[in-house]
């Protein structure tokens, strides 16, 4: 249930479910989901489903992850990416394969060491984990080519597409009752926004937390 096979399984299915993204569905075949969820879950760890991280919160349904993933790619590498909600590291891990440099931000420091210790075991060493509260994203780190945000807000925080590269692709949940998925491209001129499918992600919350 754990084996490189169950893992190809999951790629096919997010290919017929409409991923298309070669970079994307080989990142996703090649990171072990399991091993991010807990071990008495790790079964349905490749099954098209969210699962409970523990605090109240969950690891994006794969189909998820690989969406939003290859919005924020838009066909081309990455070079610095930001991550808000690290959870269990999971989404992070896959990002490393696709972007040069990832910074992935967490609110809960609960959920850290878990993620870190996952990213170490599978000797990830371009991603960057740190405890602080993302919804004014890390200027000190920008600009991103990609920002990825893996909760939702009312509306766009509006330090985020400031923080984007030239060309760089903000993709984020937006909304309250009903959530969006909206994608932010940085252009020359100023900033192309389109919303998307409905999606249900956990809430962006203030401050941080033990
Ligand atoms: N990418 C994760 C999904 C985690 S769910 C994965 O692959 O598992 C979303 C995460 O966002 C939760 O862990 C939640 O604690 C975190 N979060 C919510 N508000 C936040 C904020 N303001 N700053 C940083 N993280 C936040």
């Amino acid at each position: 249930m754990t084996s490189p096979r169950t893992r190809q399984r999951m790629v096919e299915r997010l290919r017929e479910e409409g991923i298309r993204d070669a970079v994307v569905l080989a990142a996703m075949g090649e990171i072990p989901r399991h091993i991010f969820v807990d071990e008495v879950l790790a079964t349905r760890a490749y099954d098209d489903v969210s699962l409970p991280l523990g605090f109240g919160q969950t690891i994006s349904a794969p189909f998820t992850v690989a969406r939003m993933l290859e919005l924020a790619r838009g066909g081309n590498p990455i070079g610095k990416a930001l991550e808000i909600g690290t959870g269990c590291g999971y989404q992070a891990a896959v990002l490393s394969r696709l972007a040069r440099e990832v910074h992935t931000i967490e609110r809960i420091a609960g959920l850290l060491g878990k993620a870190r210790r996952c990213l170490r075991e599978l000797r990830i060493v371009n991603v960057k984990v740190r405890h602080a509260d993302g919804t004014a994203g890390f200027a000190g780190a920008g600009p991103f080519d990609a920002i990825v945000m893996a909760a939702a807000a009312p509306s766009i925080p509006p330090d985020l597409p400031q923080q984007l590269a030239i060309g760089g692709r903000l993709v984020m949940p937006v909304g309250t009752r009903e959530q969006k998925l909206v994608l932010v491209v940085r252009g020359v001129e100023g900033f192309a926004e389109t919303t998307l499918e409905v999606v249900n992600f956990v809430p962006l919350l203030a401050g941080i937390t033990r």
